[in-house]
């Protein structure tokens, strides 16, 4: 049993960021390196009155210079975050890599990422705008967009960098003063972004960062009576609890929850091109990503040709430590390798048609599921309309378009879909009637698109994160209506 951790980021970890100030808290939790199970670092155990303190220098902050900043300045400001987490990128990647368990390459990805965000945000802060509205004779009507006030920022360990980016990235811009709770399984780019936020002068207060467990610091957070808008990433029955707690204070909620999205392959897809997206949206960060395509539905005329070109990119699959920048790194937890681990006991051993292989580099000791491809079960199936959040696709046939869309429709989620044919009159059908937040025609997008509005239908969530889009979340409009005969 390690005592001492064996990462050393360049900052002490075990502390929340309060108005300004890193402060220890009473408890702390251990990190564990996904690749080899090892004591990573150690973070602080925020509780309710962190949390308090969080939420009340989030509301001083909004009372003092923050408050008082104009919107380019706020811009100003977030755009210098952007270029330093732009200059730090192998720092971050590395840090991302140890702490998720997601290869090197995709955590430098990440990073870019999180860089673009801000940039995005940055540009955007000043440029979101009100109305005019014609209205009675002897009146003049406008609206204007003010922020929520205290924001608080729920978010998991899957893709650290992104989400923040994404929330409290586009919450600064509209001049909001954010409670960031990152999860307790992955939180060190977190704390890394709030040191690199005090660096680029975001004011004291602005950005507070308290780490905890979800049922201590994210239940205290969510249940907060001051605190005026929630964003929560993750699971569906903890969303339902953030909702719940929203509802007792009546304050916004935006909900981004799971998914199970499909890529639908028409008989006239170009396969050649389609084939990368499809083991790539599936495998991606090993599976455990929100808008993995995790099913595969294919026009039965070519389902024989599809699943045969996969399980032959499944082969390459290379599964091993982050560090090493493997195809598929380990996954968060040994929980979460249990529970994808129990998924696939529910399948036939005639159902799996490929596998990926694992590195001789990969420690007994990491948490490493092989990427599973599957076939040959019912569209009903729990492997195929369950969210397993793990490197696991399921291929299915269908024969018409009708039932294309039945089967891409038949589940509790709606959060993208991807469509692969040449034909431009199906393609804007099927983007009618897929039951999405995001549709992709001709690729997918994973996890990607800065600028692209974001967000689930159905147990999805509801509400939208990135793009223009956020900003309008992150605000409020209030309507003047000034008579002056
Ligand atoms: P989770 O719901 O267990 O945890 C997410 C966050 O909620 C963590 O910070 C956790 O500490 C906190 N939390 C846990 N219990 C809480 C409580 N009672 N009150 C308040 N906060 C609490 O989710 P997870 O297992 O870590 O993440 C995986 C899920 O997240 C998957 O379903 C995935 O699809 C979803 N997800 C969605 C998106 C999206 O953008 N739609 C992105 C990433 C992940």
């Amino acid at each position: 049993m390690e005592t001492r951790p064996i990462y050393d980021p360049g900052f002490a970890t075990d502390h929340v960021l309060v108005g300004g100030t890193w402060m220890k808290t009473t408890g702390s939790l251990d990190l564990t390196d996904p690749s080899d199970g090892r004591f990573l670092a150690r973070i602080a155990r925020g509780r309710a009155p962190d949390i308090d303190a969080a939420v009340a220098a989030a509301r001083n902050a909004l009372e003092g210079p923050w408050g008082q900043m104009t919107a380019t300045d706020r811009g100003r400001c977030l755009s210098r975050l952007g270029h330093l987490v732009a200059d730090r990128i192998d720092w971050l990647a590395e840090m991302e890599a140890r702490d998720v368990g997601k290869p090197l390459s995709q955590a430098r990805a990440d990073a870019a990422a999180l860089a673009r965000y801000l940039e995005f945000y940055g540009g955007a802060a000043d440029k979101v705008m009100g109305e005019t509205i014609p209205y009675q004779a002897g009146y003049t009507v406008y609206t204007l967009r003010e922020p929520h006030g205290v924001t608080g920022h729920i978010v998991p360990w899957n893709y650290p960098m992104q989400i923040i980016g994404r929330s409290v990235g586009a919450a600064l811009a509209m001049g909001n003063a954010c409670v960031l709770k990152p999860a307790e399984e992955a939180c060190l780019t977190a704390l890394a972004f709030a040191r690199l936020a005090q660096e680029a002068g975001l004011p004291d207060g602005a950005l507070n960062v308290v780490p905890g467990l979800g049922e201590e610091a994210g239940a205290a957070l969510s249940a907060h009576p001051d605190v005026d808008h929630l964003s929560f990433t993750g699971s569906v029955p903890v969303g339902a609890r953030v909702q719940g707690s929203a509802a007792q204070n009546i304050v916004p909620v935006t909900l981004e929850l799971g998914g199970k999205s499909p890529q639908l392959v028409f008989e006239d897809a170009d396969l050649e091109r389609a084939l990368p997206f499809l083991v790539n949206a599936g495998i991606q960060n090993a599976g455990q990503t929100c808008s993995a395509a995790s099913r595969i539905l294919v026009h039965a005329s070519r389902l024989e040709q599809v699943a045969r070109a996969m399980a032959s990119a499944y082969e390459d699959l290379n599964v091993g430590p982050a560090l090493s920048d493997p195809r598929v790194g380990p996954v968060i937890s040994t929980r979460q390798k249990d529970i994808i681990e129990s998924f696939l006991a529910k399948a036939d051993p005639d159902h799996v048609i490929a596998r990926g292989v694992l590195s001789d580099t990969a420690p007994s000791s990491g948490h490493y599921v092989l990427p599973t491809l599957l076939t040959g079960m019912r569209a009903d199936h729990v492997l195929a309309r369950d969210e397993i959040f793990g490197p696991v696709q399921v291929v299915l046939p269908f024969e018409t378009e009708e039932e294309a869309i039945s089967i891409a429709n038949d589940t509790d989620y709606g959060l993208v879909a991807g469509v692969w044919t040449e034909s431009g009159a199906r393609q804007m059908r099927l983007a009618k009637a897929l039951k999405a937040g995001q549709v992709f025609l001709n690729n997918y997008g994973a996890g990607g698109g800065v600028e692209l509005p974001f967000g689930g239908v159905g147990k999805s969530g509801h509400g939208r994160e990135k793009g223009f889009e956020a900003l309008y979340g992150f605000s409020q409009l209030k309507t003047v209506a000034a008579h002056h005969g």
